[in-house]
């Protein structure tokens, strides 16, 4: 095929103890997944039916950068997520069928213009601006769930400059990944190389210039950088 110009890369994503990456199709996000966070925000939480957003597939960022202070926000937030990443997918997945779809898993942030988000929320608007901006998706290499199985439990827990400032249990998650899963997939017809952040326990906060932060997944995996 000819295009009129370049067509972009494939954004891509490192596999742990690999020199093979993981190319990404979509990015799909769950709001309001631990309840702690929801009532941190002031938001009630809807245990039958999910909250989903999404970011563009080229939001990714390495482990080890830098990312620079995105405009228009004065209260750039950190969201720390497991993030579930696809081999396959399909529409109406069962959701005892959904975790044959899982390549593996890694730690990634959402992160977020908090600012923005409220404006949004508040006038009844779309959360693009607030959440799909470049370079809002850091991820971790990802470890795939033929090595480490699929973890339902296991801490998640975020430092910036060495203090702790985000710690949960993924077993505390309100929809868990096979019904994420189940349920984006009567929204969306998934495919192989979607990456799903899961949510955020409670803690999120701002950064600023400067700042560095440090991810962690039990037995998933760690995510570095810092905001310039
Ligand atoms: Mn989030």
């Amino acid at each position: 095929m000819e295009f009129v110009f370049a067509a972009p890369e494939t954004p891509a994503v490192a596999i742990l103890d690999s020199t093979s990456r993981f190319p990404v199709h979509r990015i799909y996000c769950i709001g309001r997944n631990y309840a702690d966070h929801a009532k941190e925000l002031g938001m009630s939480i809807d245990r039958e039916v999910p909250m989903f957003f999404c970011k563009p597939n080229d939001a990714v960022v390495a482990d080890g950068s830098f990312i620079p202070y995105p405009p228009s926000t004065s209260d750039f937030q950190h969201e720390v997520e497991l993030v579930a990443a696809l081999q396959s997918g399909g529409i109406n997945i069962p959701k005892a069928d959904a975790l044959r779809h899982v390549y593996g898993y890694a730690v990634g942030l959402d992160l977020t213009r908090r600012d923005l988000q409220f404006a949004s929320k508040s006038k009844g608007l779309p959360w693009d601006t607030a959440k799909a901006f470049d370079k809002s998706a850091p991820i971790s290499a990802i470890r795939p769930a033929s090595k480490a199985g699929h973890p339902l439990r296991g801490t998640l827990t975020l430092e910036v400059n060495g203090e702790v400032r985000q710690k949960g249990d993924i077993a505390d998650m309100i929809f868990g990944v096979p019904q994420i899963i189940h349920e984006l997939s009567k929204l969306f017809e998934l495919r192989a190389g979607d990456l799903i952040f899961t949510g955020t326990p409670a803690g999120v906060g701002a950064m600023k210039r400067g700042d560095q932060f440090h991810a962690r997944m039990e037995n998933i995996g760690e995510l570095k950088g810092a905001i310039t």
